[in-house]
């Protein structure tokens, strides 16, 4: 681990330099399985952020005119470093965020793919020509990048979701301003010094620590083209409308509440495999995390009683060791959050099946909830409603598969949904009529690779363009048409 993540008062990265805060203001970012502190990260003003925003502007009058295959080759060299560090970035995204080490080394992966897919700007960027639209008269579209770029992101995927944005806005001659999560914001900063080490120049990437500030001040910021966001709903919704206030385009990817229809016909012990990693792999803080299982007709008590099962024998501890599944949630106040959750459920009449609460085969310290998994939840219920975010499973039980899809798009939320059944009919009738951008068969968790476009609908997306793939390289660029006679 460098000097710069291992001091305890964390810098800001601007114009190639880390610089302290000029706010006096920080917090305590701490390991939550350990509640170790790891160091201080600074709640940066808007002075800090003006200074980003001046050393991105700058960096732009080259960037953004250095050939495509010159910066693409700075992705190339900076995918091979984040390959040789793997097992390092791999270990910090476990110590802040608390997933197991397996779910961490599994998000460096996602994360390298995004940089393999930016890397492919020259052919990403390119664009399209008609040689006679008229008479001697030709038409054509070239691509160029937008100017300076913010990023704000949440603390569950402390790499993946960074990748999602500025290698590939950056490839596209972009530069960026990223917040990072004050939650998990040392892994953004292991990002920064390796692309810098790849030879990327002063003020292409920055980081401004913070919270709201910051925030706002990207929102509003006169030299911020556009604004990428992936946090809660509520957030998402606030960033899209003050974002696009502002002249911006905007991308925000907001909460979720995905559905898992369980069919009579499913292969239930592949469906129960993947179900309880949907629903309990990184302690359910996904946004493509299965929340509510869906059972239809005669499946609902081998299912529950299997589910069950499976969930008493997941292991729960620090991720940092070996054969731990579950670790823990991010904070004590979520884990407060989660246990309100759990008695309402209780309160509201849902059955608990399991109680995650009573789990004690950890030690003393850190934020652990086990997994909890309740039954005959129903759309009334918060349960059902709220997007817990937490290992925290709802069961509610349907007769039929055109009433499980009615039940899945009465939430305003629509990230992903699956279905498990051996049935290309049943198939067909989910996708044609679930409201949902990412579904699964047969698995469950259908995050999309880096070149397909991450498709939330309704309140899990705001905005136009999706993150990733080709919506992306049209988030990163704007096109001028040239129409020339000869
Ligand atoms: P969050 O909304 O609390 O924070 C996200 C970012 O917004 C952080 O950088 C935070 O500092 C900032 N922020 C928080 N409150 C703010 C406010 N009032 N004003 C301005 N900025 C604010 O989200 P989180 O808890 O870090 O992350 C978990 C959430 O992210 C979940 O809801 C999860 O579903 C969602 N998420 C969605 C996707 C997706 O692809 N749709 C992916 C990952 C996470």
């Amino acid at each position: 681990m460098s000097i710069s993540t291992q001091v305890t008062r964390l810098k800001n990265y601007i114009g190639g330099q880390w610089l302290e805060s000029s706010s006096g203001q920080q917090e305590a970012v701490v390991n939550p399985a350990t509640e170790e502190v790891l160091a201080y990260v600074p709640i940066s003003n808007r002075a800090d952020l003006e200074q980003a925003v001046a050393a991105a502007k700058e960096a732009f009058q080259v960037w953004g005119k250095t050939p495509v295959p010159k910066r693409a080759r700075t992705l190339f060299k900076y995918q091979q470093l984040l390959h040789d560090h793997w097992e390092e970035l791999a270990r910090l995204i476990t110590v802040e965020n608390g997933k197991s080490y397996e779910e961490a080394y599994g998000e460096v992966q996602r994360g390298i793919e995004c940089v393999e897919f930016a890397a492919g700007a020259p052919s990403l960027m390119m664009g399209k020509q008609l040689p006679d639209i008229a008479t001697n008269i030709e038409s054509g579209m070239y691509r160029y990048p937008i100017g300076v770029v913010g990023g704000i992101t949440p603390f569950n995927f402390p790499m993946m979701v960074p990748c999602w944005m500025f290698p590939l806005a950056i490839a596209c001659g972009n530069t960026f301003v990223m917040k990072p999560s004050e939650r998990t914001p040392l892994l953004a900063m292991r990002l920064a010094e390796l692309f810098a080490e790849a030879g990327l120049p002063a003020g292409v990437l920055n980081i401004v620590h913070g919270a709201h500030d910051v925030v706002n001040g990207l929102l509003e910021h006169p030299d911020v083209r556009a604004i990428s966001f992936v946090g809660s709903q509520p957030v998402a919704e606030y960033v899209y409308k003050t974002a696009a206030a502002h002249g911006k385009r905007v991308q925000a990817l907001g909460g979720a509440k995905n559905h898992s229809i369980v069919m009579p016909d499913a292969d239930l012990g592949q469906a129960v495999q993947q179900i309880v990693n949907a629903a309990f792999g990184s302690a359910g803080e996904r946004c493509m995390a299965a929340s509510v299982v869906v059972a239809v007709g005669d499946v609902a008590e081998n299912l529950i009683d299997q589910l069950k099962k499976a969930a008493d024998g997941l292991s729960i501890g620090n991720g940092l060791e070996q054969g731990i599944f579950l670790g823990p949630v991010i904070r004590e106040s979520h884990k407060q959050r989660t246990v309100k959750y759990i008695e309402t459920g209780e309160a509201e009449g849902a059955v608990l099946v399991r109680d995650g609460r009573k789990d004690t085969a950890y030690e003393d310290k850190g934020y652990f909830v086990g997994p909890t998994l309740f039954d005959r939840v129903t759309a009334e219920m918060s349960i059902w409603k709220d997007e817990i975010f937490a290992p925290v499973l709802s069961i509610a039980r349907v007769e039929t598969l055109a009433e499980a899809v009615e039940l899945s798009n009465q939430s305003p939320f629509a990230n992903g949904a699956c279905i498990y059944t051996k049935n290309g009919s049943h198939v067909r009738y989910f996708r044609e009529n679930i409201e949902a951008g990412m579904l699964g068969v047969n698995l469950g968790v259908p995050a999309p690779m880096a070149f397909f476009p991450f498709s939330g609908w309704k309140n899990s997306f705001y905005g136009d363009l999706h993150a990733n793939g080709q919506d992306g390289v049209e988030f990163f660029t704007r096109k001028k048409m040239i129409t020339a006679r000869w």
